[in-house]
């Protein structure tokens, strides 16, 4: 077992670069027994499949680069609203940190209890925050720089307080010092984090990682990933899967539980992690890696073979892509072209909104990278747990408000904006002359979203014909998700808008059982199968299939090789999901039989307890249908 790494001394001053919350809670550990010796499994939510073998390295957030910045009369409104969305965020951040107290022991609570106490009134109408406003106007100062400088002020005139207590006045200042750094990070999106000094192999520890943080892990470094935070099916969870990084989230207390450089194993499948392993589930956990790369060499057979049934019904199987570094794994998978093209990535870790040659550029690669198998490019989804920074913040600042996954997410923002569709839909004309595309909305939940959206579509494609580009008669088709209650219960109505329909059935489960889908304290009520779910599954598909129009399952749910039974059954034959799912599912589709899949799907869909449902979609067996 390793030792651990010799702390770095961070810009900040800090030894471990940490935030001072974490350093109280390393205080608080401190008074535990010395570094922890023995074994210790934790049970979490299994995310990514495979084992990983390792030494755990914690991801310290970066001290934030602010450099000083001047700003123009014209931007103070829009750095005042910086300090206000920073001001919610650092809010939000020691609430949290405040509820995760309980489970630390009685003495570490007394001691930090006071602290995040203190944050927080320093992040109310306190001094700090009301003069960095001040000046922003007053002085014409970014933020960031206003909030620093007006930390130092507080800081300064506590030291120089007439006390005797002087470590407590250096301990005041510190905390003032301490929200301020807060601050900063979140205006500066420090949450830009670097993994470039993972070392490799090293299974990543984080409190919670963001999808756009996991866009920027490089699999070929990073063995396996581990966090305390974090659903089944949220964003973050999806970028996990596509990067085929073996993943454990909702670990709970896990970041309390290690040092640097423990040695750890993790199971992705089992949803497991033992820290400091002693020989036995090091054995163990050697023979689940080998059975793991034997399982994928025998599945990878698969990839030439057609998806089709005993009975000669063909399936299509795509593949999700996210980001594409994941082209090569798509290709490998065998997926039948790109079913659900997520383009949150090209506004993900940059400040910009990217401009119409940049989207060009990014389809481009893809379509060509897909053989002219098809891609269906979904336009930006931004609102709810995908937080773009470059929507968010600097150029084009956009409200939130009070319930993000409720308010102006997806369709509905774009529809506001209508400029960054249009500059979608522009690249997205243009890439269809180099393959065949298909064009997705998402979070539809009326009729007339498409409507609308179909307008600034035509619209774009008569300016674009109008600069010379050749577009055929007929435009690539414009397809709705349904991924809402109310866009799967009035299918039919926006049936006769769309010309294809995806269900997702991550945001449509979450939305539906009002449980979020990246949230870990509320993991165990997330559940695809309820019957609420699959009834509206039912009935879109339904709906889609009446109009013979193309239907598909994008979400999640299409990746699990044991849920395509009922899928199949319920009328489906098109499933985009993670490509490393495919062969599984592939195999499973190869093995049934249609009528044996709608004799199923009746029996399923009699039932009304989840628990029911979830035992007779467990225990199906291929052939065992019809006995
Ligand atoms: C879904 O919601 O099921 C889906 C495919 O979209 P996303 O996961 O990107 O929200
Ligand atoms: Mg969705």
């Amino acid at each position: 077992m390793k030792t651990d790494a010799p702390a770095s001394k961070a810009a900040d001053g800090r030894p471990d670069g940490k935030p001072a919350d974490s350093k109280a809670l390393a205080t608080a550990e401190a008074k535990r027994p010395a570094r922890r010796t023995r074994e210790l499994a934790i049970k979490g939510l299994p995310i990514s499949p495979g084992v990983a073998i390792g030494t755990l390295y914690d991801t310290a957030e970066a001290p934030a680069a602010a450099p000083r910045r001047q700003i123009t009369a014209d931007q103070v409104e829009p750095e005042r609203a910086r300090l206000t969305a920073a001001v919610a965020t650092s809010r939000k951040q020691v609430a949290k940190l405040k509820s995760r107290l309980a489970i630390l022991p009685e003495e570490a609570q007394e001691e930090l209890e006071p602290l995040l106490d203190a944050y927080s009134m320093m992040l109310g109408e306190s001094r700090l925050i009301r003069n960095a406003r001040k000046r922003i106007e007053a002085e014409l100062l970014a933020a960031e720089t206003a909030v620093e400088d007006e930390a130092t002020a507080i800081a300064d005139a506590i030291l120089a307080a007439k006390d005797d207590d002087k470590a407590g006045l250096r301990r005041r200042a510190g905390e003032v010092h301490e929200i301020a750094r807060r601050l900063t990070r979140n205006l500066t999106q420090s949450g830009f984090r670097s993994f470039k000094d993972v070392p490799e192999g090293s299974i990543l520890v984080a409190e919670e990682l963001t999808p756009a943080d996991a866009a920027l892990l490089d699999p070929s470094r990073i063995a396996g990933v581990a966090t305390e935070e974090g659903g089944a099916d949220g964003h973050t969870a999806i970028m996990l899967r596509a990067l085929g990084i073996p993943s454990v989230l909702g670990l709970t207390d896990l970041t309390n539980s290690f040092s640097r450089g423990d040695a750890a194993v993790l199971d992705g499948g089992a949803g497991t992690i033992v820290l400091r392993p002693g020989p036995e589930a090091l054995a163990q956990g050697r023979e689940a890696m080998v059975a793991y790369a034997k399982e994928r060499t025998r599945l990878g057979k698969l990839r030439r073979l057609p998806a089709v049934t005993t009975d000669g019904e063909e399936m299509e199987l795509q593949a999700n892509l996210e980001i594409p570094a994941e082209l090569p794994l798509i290709a490998q998978a065998g997926a039948q072209g790109i079913g659900l093209l997520r383009t949150e990535f090209l506004f993900m870790n940059r400040r910009e909104v990217p401009d119409e040659d940049a989207h060009f550029e990014a389809y481009r690669q893809i379509v060509e990278g897909t053989d002219g198998a098809g891609v269906t490019i979904r336009v930006l989804d931004w609102g709810g747990e995908k937080d773009m920074e470059a929507l968010g913040e600097g150029v084009a600042p956009l409200h939130t408000g009070p319930n993000p996954a409720l308010g102006l997410r997806g369709i509905r923002m774009l529809l506001k904006r209508p400029e960054l569709l249009e500059v979608q839909f522009a690249a997205i004309l243009r890439v269809a002359a180099q393959g065949p595309v298909r064009v997705l909305l998402p979070m539809v939940t009326v009729p007339e979203e498409v409507r609308a959206a179909r307008e600034v579509y035509e619209r774009v494609a008569r300016r674009v014909r109008r600069r010379g580009v050749h577009l055929p008669e007929k435009l690539p088709p414009l397809g709705a998700m349904i991924e809402t209650p109310g866009a799967a219960l009035a299918a039919d109505a926006i049936a006769l808008e769309a010309d294809f329909f995806a269900i997702g059935t991550n945001d449509l489960a979450m939305y539906t059982l009002a449980v979020d889908r990246a949230e870990a304290e509320v993991s165990h009520l997330y559940d695809p199968l309820h019957p609420a779910v699959l009834r509206l599954i039912q009935f879109a598909t339904e709906a889609a299939l009446r109009l013979r129009m193309p239907v598909s399952v994008c979400g999640e749910m299409a990746g699990n090789a044991r849920l395509v039974p009922l899928l199949m059954g319920l009328g489906l034959r098109s499933l985009s999901m993670n490509a490393s799912a495919i062969p599984r599912v592939k195999q499973m589709v190869r093995a049934l039989n249609v009528d044996d899949c709608a004799r199923f799907a009746r029996r399923v869909m009699e039932q009304s307890d989840p628990k029911r449902i979830q035992e007779l979609v467990m225990g199906f067996t291929p052939g065992a249908e019809r006995g």
